[in-house]
């Protein structure tokens, strides 16, 4: 004997509603996890993340900084090579200024006889960094599976120049270039002019469109009668870590990006609350004064015909028109100035 139809009816009924209601709960589940998705980013930037292991005999920074690596890509059009290149000296430039006191910043300066001819990268302690090079489209026969940076720059030299707001002069160091591939350099460059040893982990990985895959780095710095089994400790770590850049693209946490690194070593992490952003530091004034510097004459010439300038800053991309009235102010100080 069946039920009867009515029963059936009910329960089909029942079952409908069921659906219903659970097609409601998965959507607005799918809906919550998309808000808490797009809310986390926002709430999650990016930011350079600092240690102290608990025995003080290193310090470290880490960052993934795929995004401002985008940006800086996004702006300058930069193929591969160009990407790489300003990408990690940005990565280096931003671990750098982290260690550095607030206010002041470092600017890396790596010159060379290659076809690259230069890149540069600048950051301040408060995480704002920007990046550049004249060669932005520069391509290269690919050796072995991969860009080489190295032979993109040549032999050539690496400055830092390191900024204090209080000082006029800033401080300036310069080394030879002994990779070019920018993380020995700069390693090079903490030994030879801050008698500090370093570990320096850089990694920018472009996918098969040229885009920005992931971005990112790690800097250890050892503290001073450091002890022997810690350096091999780190030695050891550094050799089984892997690839940096393969784990920044997989979407890896700074704090995990530093764990393979310092595996078996206690750490504390330090206060460092402020945002990595890609930003410029330009202004109408100083763009209009570089322009005045770098052709006193063209300058001459639009005041003359009564033409303003329009000049487009090549680190942010922002537009500026400079109207005739102020570069013809500009040029009066300046020439003031020199007399
Ligand atoms: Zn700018």
């Amino acid at each position: 004997m069946g039920f009867p139809s009515s029963f059936l009816c009910a329960q089909s009924h029942l079952q409908g509603a069921f659906w219903q209601a659970k097609i409601q709960v998965d959507f607005w589940t799918f809906f919550g996890d998309f808000l808490r998705l797009v809310t986390e980013e926002k709430k999650n930037p990016q930011r350079i993340h600092k240690f102290l292991s608990k025995e003080m005999t290193f310090r470290a920074a880490v960052v993934v900084a795929t995004d401002v690596v985008r940006e800086m890509q996004s702006i300058q059009n930069t193929y591969p090579l160009a990407t790489m290149a300003v990408g990690r000296s940005m990565v280096a430039a931003s671990l750098m200024a982290s260690q550095l006191k607030s206010q002041q910043q470092v600017s890396l300066y790596f010159r060379g006889d290659g076809p690259l001819e230069m890149f540069f990268a600048e950051a301040t302690h408060e995480g704002q960094v920007r990046g550049y090079t004249p060669q932005p489209q520069l391509e290269m026969p690919v050796e072995g599976g991969e860009l080489s940076v190295s032979k993109a720059i040549g032999s050539g030299l690496l400055s830092v120049v390191h900024s204090r707001p209080q000082q006029k002069a800033p401080q300036k160091g310069t080394v030879s270039l002994q990779t070019g591939e920018v993380g020995e350099d700069v390693a090079f460059y903490l030994l030879q002019s801050q008698q500090v040893r370093s570990l320096v982990a850089l990694g920018v990985k472009v996918n098969s469109y040229g885009l920005v895959q992931g971005a990112g780095g790690v800097l250890i710095e050892l503290m001073p009668g450091c002890p022997e089994e810690t350096v091999e400790r780190l030695e050891s770590n550094l050799k089984k870590a892997g690839s940096l850049s393969e784990l920044v693209s997989q979407g890896i946490s700074a704090a995990d990006l530093l764990k393979p690194y310092v595996d078996g070593i206690e750490m504390m992490e330090l206060e460092h609350p402020y945002e990595l952003a890609y930003q410029c530091r330009c202004s109408r004034e100083r763009l209009a004064r570089a322009l005045v510097l770098l052709g006193e004459e063209e300058v001459k010439s639009m005041i003359a015909n009564n033409e303003s300038a329009k000049a487009r800053c090549e680190f942010c991309g922002r537009p500026y028109e400079i109207e005739v009235s102020e570069l013809s102010e500009l040029l009066q100080k300046m020439q003031s100035e020199s007399h």
